[in-house]
């Protein structure tokens, strides 16, 4: 990623760089300016000191020249002392009224004034005079501004230098490794999740922030996997029992509740598939039609839960006599029921049909003891090559009125 698809974005190092910058000059300044006020009363003081020096280097020898009344040699010695660089400007004022000066008369207006008396060549008695000198301004101001100079050079070197190291060790130590992990970041998908973060670092002692947050990247990663991963099982699992409860679904829309046979929605999605295959195939297929003799009375005259009891087991009986996983039967409506057999010729249906109806007019016993016989009238139909299931069924619906027509408890066909 570059660092324009982060969007209003500005590293942290060069904001932290910013400002160090800004704080480490504004602390350069004011120590050179505490420094500078430090200095510039030191270079005063030697200033004033080097005059001083001056002065009472010549003091003895102008001392002398008023001593002996010598104008002309204490008029070049005041000259001399005004000669000194240091030196702005020079009057002596003898005690007799004579005036001797020297330098620039305009610095007694601006220009701090030093006296210094002028003693007797002997040292005792009366003073000869006074001597008034002005420094140079510009000598003092020279020494002054060099002063200062070189304190705010040094302390603006140093704050330079200082700088570059921070800014060198920031952008290693901070700004790389969060750029790295920035990146890492925003490119993370659930497809490299297993993907560790790689920070160019030096192996070390310690950890700081940033592998905490590096460690913290690692944790949130392989849990998010193991939840993807329980999240996989769990949807196995749910997919597992969605496909259970659909299969369960089915089962119970294609059976019927009672009996257990197949119901009509089976037949109708069935039959027709099961006519077409035989007809493309030229194969035989027979389906048996059976209706409950009587029923009516049987409810009557035992309840209708005992009906239902009675349906459940001739149904049972019907089951058990047919061919497993070839035939098949449905619950046509409530006492009829419907027994498809293919790969079965007429005759063979008769057969079976004849089994069928020996199975039910077998007696049976309800759960409270009582003991029962029912029979059934049975109708057989084959299938033709023009058939379709209506005409099939209605055929073998023809045949089951002509065995009720006939008596009941037999078989037409
Ligand atoms: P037939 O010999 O002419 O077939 O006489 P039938 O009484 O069996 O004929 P009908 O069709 O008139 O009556 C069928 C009866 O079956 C009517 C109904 O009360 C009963 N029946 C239908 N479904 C159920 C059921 O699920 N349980 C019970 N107990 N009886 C049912
Ligand atoms: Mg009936
Ligand atoms: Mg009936």
């Amino acid at each position: 990623m570059t660092t324009s698809d982060y969007g209003n974005y500005r590293p942290l190092s060069r904001v932290l760089i910013r400002r160090i910058i800004v704080l480490a000059t504004a602390c350069a300044l004011l120590l050179s300016a505490v420094q500078g006020v430090l200095t510039y009363r030191d270079v005063q003081q030697r200033f004033h000191a080097s005059l001083h020096d001056i002065v009472s280097s010549n003091l003895p020898m102008l001392s002398v020249g008023i001593w002996d009344i010598e104008p002309e040699a204490v008029k070049r010695q005041i000259e001399a002392i005004a000669a000194k660089p240091e030196i702005g400007y020079v009057r002596l004022n003898v005690s007799t009224g004579q005036s001797f000066e020297a330098g620039q008369a305009a610095l007694l207006r601006h220009g701090r004034i030093q006296r210094f008396d002028v003693p007797p060549p002997h040292g005792e008695g009366q003073m000869l005079g006074n001597l008034l000198i002005v420094a140079q301004p510009a000598l003092l101001f020279q020494a002054l501004l060099r002063a200062l100079l070189t304190i705010l050079l040094g302390y603006l070197l140093l704050t330079v230098l200082i700088c570059a190291l921070v800014i060198y060790v920031l952008r290693r130590e901070v700004e790389h490794p969060l750029r790295s992990m920035a990146d890492f970041a925003s490119q993370l998908s659930p497809a490299q999740l297993t993907q560790p973060l790689h920070l160019a670092r030096k192996p070390r002692a310690y950890q700081d922030e940033i592998d905490l947050v590096a460690s913290g990247f690692a944790t949130l990663q392989s849990a998010i996997t193991r939840h993807i991963d329980t999240l996989d099982q769990q949807v196995a699992q749910r997919t597992v029992q969605l496909d259970r409860a659909l299969h369960d679904i089915r089962e119970l829309s294609i059976h019927d509740a009672l009996t257990g046979c197949y119901n009509r929605v089976l037949l109708n999605e069935r039959l027709p598939a099961e006519i077409e295959r035989s007809q493309r195939y030229q194969r035989v297929l027979s389906v048996v039609f059976c209706d409950v003799d009587h029923f009516k009375r049987v409810n009557d005259r035992y309840g209708h839960l005992a009906g239902d009891e009675v349906l459940r087991v001739l149904a049972q009986r019907l089951q058990s006599q047919l061919r497993q996983g070839t035939d098949w039967i449905v619950r046509f409506g409530g006492e009829e029921f419907l027994i498809i057999q293919p790969e079965t010729e007429r005759q063979a249906a008769m057969h079976t049909a004849e089994r069928l109806r020996e199975a039910i007019a077998t007696s049976l016993t309800l759960p409270d003891g009582q003991t029962l016989q029912v029979t059934a009238s049975f109708g057989v139909a084959t299938l033709a090559a023009d058939d379709t299931m209506i005409t099939l069924l209605g055929r073998a619906d023809e045949q089951l009125y002509r065995a009720k027509e006939a008596g009941r408890d037999c078989i037409r066909g």
